[in-house]
């Protein structure tokens, strides 16, 4: 058992303590609950104690010898960043299809190539369960280093039974062996793998018949997502994976509207998905079906950035009422980042966020959209002890000197992985 830990003397502890249970929407996304010289006391994993430094002294200046002590004057704290939607787990690198792209060429010229997507499968399917460990290890590390201590991960370049178990027992094993958590999609319906074309709907069949029970029987994936896309899977095609997932007790998620309005936002309504990721070209229909229903909107600017696209109207989404979470969409092609922060500078510089609206997105938000919320994006006693010490003094910094990594110190359950 470790020591328990001591934070005080923080000059911004951001708890986002609130009693609004659920996703948070339009004000609720600024309420942070910030104290000021504030202390919190980890031990046993969880959260034990929080206030102001004065509040904690009260309680535990008798225990002063059996804790480590962290002096966080002119530091600020905030709840570990939670990433909820990556595809960490795979095969190879694409630093070649980078160069096509500034060349000219777009990222559906590129698969429809069988480059982008094709390619990794390629890769992943060719990687041992050991390799694609490893690399996928370097890129946990690299999470962590960032202040992130949850990951949403997703399988969908095996496009196979054989390599999506592959990649989904390697986060299997990850969440075991690693201090961040991954939480698992599955997502067989990334793309239509090549030996299947002009059979899309036998490939959609394939999931819906033996993929996805195979998975639901092992247990191996709580969500199950699809790339509803022009020249990926049709509306129709995603509501019946979508739903056949369900039935198995998967929670929806879609990739919707990223390249061209699709109607992806109104099926995510329809459908009960917990969240709808992209949402680059929406329609306001689909923004205000989202918003009815409480569908959570992924949004991803690292990766509009990284295809030269106009980013999501975040702004416009808080203001209609959606529940706005962030996420770095970590993958080989599209967007090859682990860093949050970035991406919470970006959701400000590119979709208008508040850097109060950009850290909920990135925490609690985050945390509901991958059903979490009970345990992390919060600083609340009882709550998972997962907290980032940052060197700067308040939040809004973090958000202002972007580009650069602030993070001090990253403790997962309450133990110290990072500093
Ligand atoms: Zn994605």
């Amino acid at each position: 058992m470790s020591k328990p830990v001591w934070i005080k003397h923080a000059s911004q502890l951001v708890t986002m303590a609130s009693e609004h249970k659920g996703p948070r929407t339009k004000v609720a996304m600024s309420e942070l609950s910030i104290i000021e010289d504030g202390s919190i006391w980890l031990e046993n994993g969880v959260i034990q104690a929080i206030g102001t430094t004065e509040e904690l002294k009260k309680r535990y200046n008798n225990r002063i010898t059996e804790a480590e002590i962290i002096e966080a004057v002119g530091k600020l704290v905030t709840p570990g960043l939670i990433d909820p939607h990556t595809h960490v787990a795979y095969g190879g690198s694409r630093e070649h299809e980078f160069e096509m792209r500034l060349e000219g060429a777009t990222y559906m010229d590129i698969m429809n190539a069988g480059g982008g997507i094709h390619a990794t499968s390629r890769m992943t399917r060719e990687a041992t369960e050991e390799e694609i460990f490893d690399q996928t290890e370097k890129r946990l590390n690299s999470f962590l280093t960032h202040g992130v201590t949850t990951i949403e991960g997703k399988s969908g370049y095996g496009l196979n039974m054989e390599t999506e178990l592959k990649q989904l027992r390697v986060m299997q094993r990850l969440q075991i062996e690693h201090p961040i958590d991954i939480v698992p999609t599955f997502m067989g319906a990334h793309a239509v793998p090549v030996e299947f074309k002009g059979k899309e709907d036998q490939y959609v069949d394939l999931i819906v018949n033996e993929m996805l029970p195979q998975v639901a029987e092992e247990k191996l994936a709580q969500f199950n997502d699809v790339f509803c896309e022009v020249g990926v899977f049709t509306p129709e095609q995603s509501k019946r994976i979508l739903v056949a997932g369900r039935n198995l007790g998967l929670t929806p998620k879609i990739h919707a509207d990223e390249i061209e309005p699709y109607g992806g936002a109104e099926l995510a309504a329809e459908v009960g998905a917990i969240s709808a990721e992209h949402l680059l070209k929406a329609s306001d229909t689909g923004i205000a079906a989202m918003a009815k229903k409480g569908v959570i909107a992924c949004l991803l600017p690292a990766t509009a950035l990284y295809l030269r696209e106009t980013a999501a109207r975040g702004r416009a989404m808080i203001d209609a009422g959606v529940p706005v979470a962030i996420s770095t969409d970590c993958n080989p092609g599209s967007s090859p980042t682990t860093s949050m922060p970035l991406v919470m500078n970006l959701a400000c510089i590119s979709m208008k966020l508040t850097p109060a609206e950009s850290l909920c997105a990135a925490t609690y938000n985050a945390a509901c959209a991958i059903k979490m919320e009970d345990k992390i994006g919060s600083l609340e006693i009882g709550k998972q002890a997962d907290i980032v010490l940052w060197n700067v003094p308040n939040y809004q910094q973090l958000q202002y000197l972007f580009g650069v990594n602030h993070v001090n110190s990253v403790w997962k359950k309450g133990v110290k992985v990072v500093g």
